[in-house]
C-alpha cells in the first residue's frame, strides 16, 4: 500500500505550476472561522520588497524569481523583508538570503529536527463545506491576488492527498496528528472519527512507523455521545480526545450542545472513563472568537474563553489538557492589531493571558497550549504580537507547557510556520518591559522543546527509537526531494492551484 497513488503525486506536482507563491504569505489567510482580509500597508510594504529582492537576489543566482522564491534562500528572503518593515524580530541574513547554496546548507542543517505537528486537518471526499471556497472566491474578486480571479474554485487541496504531500513532504515536520470538528448535522464534521482512525492506519502501516496520530473528537451533551466514546476507547483507541467547548463551531447557528470543561454532571465522567482506560489527553478548542463574532452569536461566548478551565485542571490532575489555539481571541488577521494595542495598553492579550495565568491562579501544571493560528494570523500581519504571545505562554505555562500545532492544511503547507517559530525572537524591549525570556536558536532547549519535545512526552513518543531517519515514509521524502521537490507554498484563501 502507498502512501500517495502514481496518480495522485502526479496532480499535485503538476497543479501548483498555475500561480507565482510567495515563500510566505504576505497577507493573511482564511480558515474555517474566518474570511481573509485586504493587504495592510505594511503588508503591501513587505509583499514589494520581497519582489524587489527576490529579483534581485534571484537574478544573482541564474533564477527566475518565481523559482527562487521555492528555494530556502527565497524563505530566508522574506523573513528579511518582514525585519526590513517590521524591525529585526526575525533571525535572517541578507548573506543567507542572496545565496542559494549557503542557505540550503542551513536548510539542510536543521532539516531533521524533530517536528511533531499536533495540529493538522483535511477534509472528508464527501465534504460540502463551501466555506473554503467561498472565502476563495471572495478573494478572486477582491483582487488581493490576481492568480484567484475568474479561476474555478476546487475543495481538492484540502483533501487527504494535498495534506499528506505538503505537511509530510513539503515541510519538516515529521510526525503529525489528524485533528477534525464536529457538527450538529453528521455530514458536516470535516471527518468522523473513523475517518481519521482509518488514514492513520495506512500512514502507519505503509511507513512502517508511528507517523501519524488522531484525535477522536467527543461532543458531550449530543445523543449517545457517551456510548460513542465508550466504543471509540475499544475500537479507535485514538492517541488524544478533542472537543468544542461551543458546541458546533462549524454551524454556529445549530449549535444546541455547548458544555464547559469543568462541568461536573456532564464532563467529570467523561475524564473517569478515559483515564480508566489509561488515557489522559484532552484538547480543546478555545478562542478564535473576535466581538463580530460575539455579536452573532453572544450566548457561545461564555464557551469559548477559558473561565472553565482552571477548575477541571485541578479536579483532574491526572489529566492533560491543551488548549487549542492557545485561546486566541483576535481573529481574522484584520483584528490583529488589536490584540497588538490590547497588549500595548495593557500587557495582556485575549484569552491567551487568561490561559497563562491559570498555573499560578490555580496551582496546576496540566495546562498546555497548542499554538493552532497563532503564527498564521500573527506572524505575517503583526510580529510583535506573535513575539508577545509566544512570551506570555513560555512565561505563564513554561516552556516545557507549550506545543506545536499550525492547523495546516488550512494554512498550506506549514513549513513557512515553522521556519518562522525557528527564526522568532523577542524584541530586547518586550524581553525587558514584560519579564520575557528569549526563545534561543532554533535548535535551542526552547524551540526543541515546543517543536516536538514536549508532545513527544505527553504522547509517551520515544523519538530515538521512532525509526523515523530509515523508514517507508523518509525513502519516499527523499526520492520526492530528489526528483526536485515542487513545494507549494500555497496558503489556502487566497492563492489556489489551477
Ligand atoms: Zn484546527
Amino acid at each position: 500500500m502507498g502512501l500517495l497513488s502514481d496518480d495522485e503525486m502526479a496532480k499535485l506536482v503538476r497543479a501548483s505550476a498555475a500561480v507565482e507563491p510567495t515563500p510566505i504569505p504576505t497577507q493573511v489567510i482564511s480558515s474555517d472561522e474566518f474570511f481573509p482580509i485586504p493587504q495592510t500597508a505594511k503588508q503591501k510594504q513587505v509583499a514589494a520588497r520581497l519582489n524587489e529582492l527576490g529579483d534581485e537576489f534571484g537574478a544573482r543566482n541564474g533564477l527566475s524569481r518565481r523559482r527562487f522564491f521555492q528555494t530556502a534562500a527565497g524563505m530566508a528572503t522574506a523573513f528579511v523583508a518582514m525585519n526590513d518593515v517590521y524591525g529585526p524580530i526575525y533571525g535572517a541574513s541578507r548573506a543567507e538570503a542572496s545565496s542559494v547554496d549557503l542557505a540550503a546548507q542551513m536548510a539542510q542543517a536543521m532539516s531533521g529536527q524533530f517536528v511533531m505537528d499536533v495540529h493538522t486537518h483535511f477534509l472528508r471526499d464527501d465534504t460540502r463545506l463551501k466555506n473554503f471556497i467561498q472565502a476563495r472566491e471572495t478573494v478572486g474578486k477582491a483582487g488581493w491576488n490576481p492568480a484567484l480571479a475568474g479561476k474555478p474554485q476546487t475543495l481538492d487541496d484540502l483533501k487527504y492527498p494535498s495534506w499528506f504531500k505538503e505537511v509530510y513532504l513539503d515541510s519538516d515536520t515529521k510526525v503529525a496528528l489528524i485533528s477534525g470538528s464536529a457538527s450538529e448535522d453528521p455530514q458536516d464534521w470535516f471527518l468522523t472519527n473513523e475517518m481519521k482512525f482509518d488514514a492513520r492506519a495506512k500512514i502507519n502501516a505503509a511507513s512502517g512507523t508511528r507517523r501519524c496520530l488522531s484525535h477522536s473528537i467527543f461532543t458531550p451533551g449530543q445523543p449517545g455521545w457517551m456510548e460513542r466514546v465508550e466504543r471509540e476507547i475499544v475500537e479507535l483507541k485514538p492517541d488524544s480526545w478533542k472537543g468544542y467547548t461551543v458546541g458546533d463551531n462549524t454551524n454556529k447557528h445549530l449549535s444546541r450542545h455547548p458544555w464547559r470543561l469543568d462541568d461536573e454532571k456532564l464532563l467529570y465522567p467523561f475524564y473517569e472513563k478515559i483515564s480508566k482506560a489509561g488515557q489522559n489527553i484532552v484538547c480543546v478548542h478555545k478562542g478564535l472568537y473576535p466581538p463580530s463574532t460575539e455579536q452573532q452569536f453572544p450566548h457561545l461566548t461564555p464557551y469559548a474563553n477559558v473561565d472553565d478551565l482552571g477548575r477541571a485542571a485541578k479536579d483532574w490532575p491526572g489529566i492533560n489538557f491543551v488548549v487549542y489555539h492557545s485561546a486566541y481571541r483576535w481573529t481574522p488577521g484584520s483584528n490583529a492589531h488589536l490584540g497588538l494595542k490590547q497588549f500595548d495598553a495593557t500587557g495582556r492579550v485575549e484569552w491567551t493571558s487568561d490561559l497563562s495565568e491559570i498555573p499560578e491562579k490555580f496551582g496546576v501544571s496540566n495546562v498546555y497550549a497548542d499554538l493552532g493560528q497563532i503564527f498564521a494570523q500573527t506572524t505575517v500581519i503583526e510580529p510583535r504580537l506573535c513575539a508577545a504571545l509566544m512570551g506570555m505562554l513560555v512565561k505563564g505555562l513554561g516552556s516545557d507547557h507549550v506545543v506545536w500545532g499550525t492547523d495546516a492544511v488550512w494554512t498550506g503547507a506549514p513549513q513557512w510556520q515553522i521556519e518562522a517559530l525557528r527564526r522568532l525572537e523577542i524584541p530586547e524591549d518586550m524581553q525587558r518591559k514584560y519579564g520575557f525570556k528569549p526563545l534561543g536558536a532554533a535548535d535551542g532547549p526552547i524551540k526543541t522543546a515546543i517543536f516536538g519535545g514536549n508532545s513527544a512526552k505527553m504522547y509517551k513518543y520515544d523519538i530515538k527509537k521512532a525509526g523515523l531517519e530509515t523508514d517507508r515514509l523518509s525513502t519516499t521524502k527523499a526520492a520526492y526531494l530528489k526528483d526536485g521537490a515542487d513545494p507549494s507554498h500555497l496558503p489556502y484563501g487566497y492563492v489556489l492551484r489551477g
